[in-house]
């Protein structure tokens, strides 16, 4: 591939995706310049890239650098549009992509997108577990926003692999030709209206996931949701309609207690692993992109019968004296806590409280009152939660954090129960991400049961 070859490219944001794009663009033979605004005294990853032979600069967005003649931004997805490089880059006319849109442009492999509100990360994983369960010729590399780059993916992917990838809203505004064969927009709810600037915007920048797409290729929607029966008009694909509810014309679709595609029973309901109907949701779409790829039913029966979850997605950890753990730390907003205080029939002691966005929280109510018999809480939204907890009636008690959280949890529980850390709010208030909060509560589940023992 010459694509890249002596062309003059400016990475932006040196996070693992930008690390990854200058990496792959200096395999490429491009001339790489790095920049991020906060300045890496030790960063081993920037000291790599000087090692390689391309330019790091950090500390500072030294707009000036964009009239040497570069020839393209690869933005990483989190900086705005507003960031003044970009503006910068957008005025003398250099396109300004994401990491997702250069590795698909060096990429002969088969491409599966996945994106929505919800859910993304565990229908990419199932769709990759199910190619890989099934007799294909190539190997399925999950990749994208479940934490692996692309960019270091396509260098290893053939023309006979796929690549599974979890495309965020952010990753879709910059991309320009990536054209997945199967795309699935597993749902859209309110969700980073802050970034997006309205939900208008936010329904744009998912669309975009089929906006190159032809009618030989599949657009896998969610039939349930009413909203994207408008949206199908607008893509070309041949649309694949997934429906738990039983909307007309659904292809993948639950049937008396059956997971079903094209009207064959392919699993039991009650055979899956993962908890609640969302995760009835996200196998459907899975199931409808593993057929549309040919994978076999035994295939995709093996792979949902063993499935327990993603880590950190209502993640079943142990049980302790008849109390189960469930580790939900990616539950980082309204929406997601909702998903899965619905999805126990069993009491819960819940574990809340995080970062405060200033958003309304009322919609978690009539689930805590129907499911919920004690709350420990923690964060900034600690009050918030607690105002909820005393609207329902139900004790709540706050602690520092999640650690001393799950004693306390432990205390108020019962046998039967399920003990829930589903904080419905992001981590940054006490943690550097979603990912450290959650093991920190496997941690303290692991330490409980230790003593327990004792
Ligand atoms: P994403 O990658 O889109 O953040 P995940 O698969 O990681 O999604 O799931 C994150 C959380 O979102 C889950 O713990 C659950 O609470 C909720 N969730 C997952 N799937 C769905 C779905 N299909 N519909 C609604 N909520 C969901």
């Amino acid at each position: 591939n010459t694509a890249y070859r002596n062309k003059k490219v400016l990475v932006l944001g040196l996070a693992k995706s930008g690390v990854n794009a200058a990496k792959l663009l200096h395999r490429l033979g491009a001339l790489v310049t790095v920049n991020d605004k906060q300045k890496f005294d030790d960063n081993k990853e920037a000291q790599a890239l000087l090692d390689e032979g391309i330019t790091v600069i950090t500390g500072s967005h030294p707009v000036e650098l964009l009239d040497e003649g570069f020839e393209l931004m690869v933005k990483n997805p989190g900086i705005p549009y507003s960031n003044p490089m970009v503006q910068r880059a957008e005025a003398l006319d250099i396109p300004v992509i994401t990491e997702p849109e250069l590795a698909y442009s060096v990429s002969d492999s088969t491409w599966i997108g996945v994106t929505g509100s919800n859910g993304k990360t565990t229908t990419t994983t199932l769709i990759g577990l199910m190619l890989n369960e099934g007799e294909g010729a190539g190997h399925a590399y999950d990749a994208g926003n479940i934490g692996i780059p692309v960019s270091g993916v396509v260098q290893k992917a053939t023309a006979a692999d796929t690549i599974v990838a979890e495309l965020s809203s952010f990753m879709l505004v910059g991309i320009q030709t990536l054209h997945p064969h199967i795309a699935v927009l597993t749902n859209i709810y309110e969700a980073h209206l802050d970034w997006h600037g309205s939900r208008e915007n936010y329904v744009k920048a998912k669309m975009r996931i089929t906006m190159n797409q032809t009618a030989d290729d599949y657009f896998i929607m969610n039939w349930d949701l009413p909203e994207m029966h408008e949206l199908a008009k607008q893509s070309q694909a041949t649309i694949v309609p997934f429906s738990r509810q039983g909307a007309a014309g659904a292809r993948a679709t639950l049937t008396d207690g059956w997971l079903c595609f094209d009207g064959e029973r392919i699993i039991e309901a009650d055979a899956l692993q993962i908890p609640g109907a969302h995760n009835i949701e996200n196998a459907l779409a899975a199931i409808a992109a593993a057929k549309l790829s040919g994978v076999a039913n035994t295939a995709i029966v093996a792979v949902l019968s063993r499935f327990t979850g993603v880590k950190h997605r209502i993640q079943y950890v142990q049980t302790i004296a008849g109390r189960k753990f469930y580790n939900d730390s990616k539950a980082t907003n309204v929406e997601a806590s909702t998903v899965a205080l619905s999805a126990f029939h069993q009491p819960i002691v819940l574990l809340a409280g995080g970062l405060d966005r200033h958003l309304p929280m009322d919609d978690l109510l009539p689930l805590i009152q129907a499911h919920v018999h004690a709350m420990i809480t923690f964060g900034e939204t600690a009050p918030l939660m607690e105002t909820l907890a005393q609207q329902a009636g139900i004790p709540y008690q706050r602690t520092e954090n999640v650690k001393t959280a799950v004693p306390l949890a432990f205390a108020q529980s019962n046998p039967g129960d399920v003990v829930l850390l589903s904080p419905a709010a992001a981590s940054w208030d006490q943690y550097p991400n979603f990912e450290i909060r959650g093991d920190e509560f496997i941690a303290a589940v692991q330490a409980l049961a230790e003593s327990e023992e004792a």
